[in-house]
């Protein structure tokens, strides 16, 4: 794995990982430094921030996770509460997950869910008001679509969702959006649409987070995947979406697989392969479970200049996060 030449030697800002717990912290910490990543927006499922934050200062920006549970459930108060403590318990961000899928842990709820829920205004007036940015997961792949959520009388439509986004980015003009995983829109036959949202709203930004999603998808034109790349360099922000604490699947790799990179490190190379080469077909390092029946994902490089890699590795996060 190590017979690439990068064509970026900067510093690598992640705009999106999550942590769950402190274990095996140390050791990812240090595997970073040494893959070159110097900052990163941390999706915090634990409290103990600060703590983190400590051990390497300037390195980390926070993103405070606004409980799905509550957000489903229309429980709004006590998540425009948690959102006014955010700056005190050092966040910068929020982060919400809407996706699809929250159906499956809640079905309970009625299916009729909506974003753009009047009910729901006040999380995202306050974080407008407050002048935090919102790191939001509103859809998945279109692979999910066809296949987990394929009941579109429970799940809704891709359509639907992304239209309940865009009716939100324009009603909240001065709240910046990070739309999560290219703002659901890799999918070659989708760029066109999500260019339009650029050139429409200048409060978002997308990350590239979901390296299997980004590599499956763009790999399918590179040059149209390129052109876009170019385009819109300075809207995009490199992410992985990787986990800082020990994931559940190592285990696994570790047996399918003899090279003994982490699967941080594995999702890391998947995007650099996909960003910086003009290699062709090469398998993604890690199994893809929406092409693994059917031979698998590989990745064809896009060849991106180095003034776009160091946009979307660094210069981007560093404008809208950097301390
Ligand atoms: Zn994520």
């Amino acid at each position: 794995m190590s017979d690439f030449e990068w064509k970026y030697l900067g510093p690598i800002f992640d705009a999106h990982t999550h942590i769950w717990n402190t274990s095996f912290l140390d050791k990812t910490l240090e595997e970073l430094n040494q893959l070159g990543i110097k900052a990163q927006l941390v999706i915090a499922h634990l409290k103990e921030t600060r703590d983190i934050a400590d051990q390497l200062p300037g390195q980390f920006v926070f993103a405070k996770y606004l409980s799905t549970r509550d957000i489903v459930a229309f429980r709004i108060n006590g998540v425009v509460h948690e959102i006014k403590k955010m700056r005190d318990e050092g966040f910068t961000l929020a982060k919400m997950w809407v996706a699809p899928g929250w159906r499956n842990y809640m079905q309970n709820l009625t299916s009729a869910f909506s974003i753009t829920d009047p009910r729901l205004a006040p999380i995202f007036s306050t974080l407008e008001a407050e002048g935090y940015p919102l790191l939001f997961h509103v859809a998945d792949p279109d692979t999910y679509y066809a296949t987990t959520y394929a009941k579109s009388a429970i799940y809704g439509t891709k359509e639907e969702h992304l239209n309940q986004l865009e009716k939100l980015i324009e009603k909240y003009s001065d709240l910046t959006f990070q739309l999560a995983h290219f703002g659901a829109q890799p999918e070659i036959h989708r760029l066109p649409h999500l260019g339009k949202w650029f050139d429409q709203y200048p409060n978002i930004v997308v990350d590239t987070a979901s390296s299997r999603w980004m590599a499956r998808e763009l790999s399918k034109d590179p040059k149209k995947a390129r052109q876009f790349l170019i385009r819109y360099s300075k809207r995009i922000l490199f992410g992985t979406d990787a986990t800082l604490n020990k994931p559940p699947e190592e285990q696994n790799l570790k047996q399918s697989n003899a090279n003994q990179l982490s699967p941080y490190n594995r999702r890391f190379l998947a995007q650099r392969i996909l960003w910086e080469t003009k290699d062709r077909k090469v398998p993604l390092p890690f199994p893809d479970p929406d092409t693994e029946a059917h031979g698998g994902t590989f990745i064809n490089g896009l060849n991106l200049p180095k003034r776009v890699l160091a946009d979307l590795y660094w210069r981007n996060a560093q404008r809208l996060y950097g301390h």
